[in-house]
């Protein structure tokens, strides 16, 4: 607590280096957030509505509402999710801001249904973070297109050797970059040299429905072990704000309403 004080009391300021501290305190200070992987991090920023909004939108069809949620208000939103009426669920919106690897946010921003601000490195300096993965998640792809599977590599040259190219070449990337700013080269051009394991961060705002939607594919075997593992930690956030809406969506098997 004494840290997120601190956080509180600073003053982001123009200088780059001192706003991405900044960010990096108040993610790790706040109790809204979860942090993913070395440098990466979900802060739930912002919720407007609960579960009791979901009841509300949907009994405006017969122009009443319901003050707390008893065992009919639950009944209604199982019937809702059950027959998919969808804009209901539409009543919750959430506010996140995400830090994670360029590769991870490209897949995010497929979600069309939503609202995305991303820092941009034509007027900020790329922060010097970037995705190596453990050990355990150096892995090798068999089978088919729709059907592959992922199995740890065990042998340790190979996962050693792969763990040493992610290292040697975002650093020559960013060696590269950093020649290119020192010779005057604008940033908009300089940071074309930058993988997509870089970290990025941006701002994510999602009704409820459409969050379900992200949660079905991404929270999810078949989706990317990495934009899985920042679901994960989305839908734990999420789920405080309106319980029971998210015990429904398992118990319905996590169709989007
Ligand atoms: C495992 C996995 C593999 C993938 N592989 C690829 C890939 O190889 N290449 C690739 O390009 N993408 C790929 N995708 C992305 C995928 O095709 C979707 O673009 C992404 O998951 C967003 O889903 P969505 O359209 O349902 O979400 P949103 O864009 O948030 O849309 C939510 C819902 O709104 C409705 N909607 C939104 N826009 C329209 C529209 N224009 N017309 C009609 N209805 C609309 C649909 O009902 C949709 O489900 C993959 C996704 C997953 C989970």
């Amino acid at each position: 607590m004494d840290l997120y004080r601190e956080v509180l009391s600073l003053d982001t300021g123009e200088d780059h280096d001192y706003h991405d501290e900044w960010c990096r305190l108040q993610a790790i200070a706040s109790p809204t957030t979860s942090t993913v992987y070395e440098h990466g991090f979900v802060t739930l920023e912002k919720v407007m509505g609960d579960d009791l909004d979901i009841v509300n939108n949907a009994r405006v069809s017969f122009n009443v509402s319901s003050q707390e949620m008893t065992e009919k208000e639950k009944g209604l939103l199982n019937f809702l999710m059950r027959d998919r009426h969808g804009s209901p669920w539409e009543a919750v919106v959430f506010r996140f801001h995400v830090r994670a690897p360029i590769f991870v946010n490209r897949e995010w921003f497929r979600h069309r249904i939503g609202s995305f601000n991303e820092e941009s490195l034509r007027y900020s300096l790329a922060n010097e973070q970037y995705y190596v993965p453990k050990a355990e998640d150096v892995r090798r792809q068999t089978g088919k297109p729709g059907a592959y599977t992922f199995e740890t590599i065990e042998d340790p040259a190979v996962v050693n050797r792969t763990l040493e190219l992610f290292e040697h070449t975002q650093k020559d990337a960013l060696n590269a970059y950093h020649e290119m700013l020192d010779m005057g080269v604008a940033r908009e051009l300089a940071r074309d040299v930058l993988p997509v394991g870089m970290f990025s961060s941006f701002v994510w705002t999602v009704n409820l429905r459409a969050l379900f939607n992200f949660l079905s594919l991404r929270n999810d075997t078949h989706a990317l072990r990495e934009i899985r593992t920042y679901a994960e930690a989305v839908e734990e956030l999420a789920a405080k704000a309106c319980p029971t809406a998210f015990e429904l969506f398992n118990t319905h098997g996590r169709v989007t309403p």
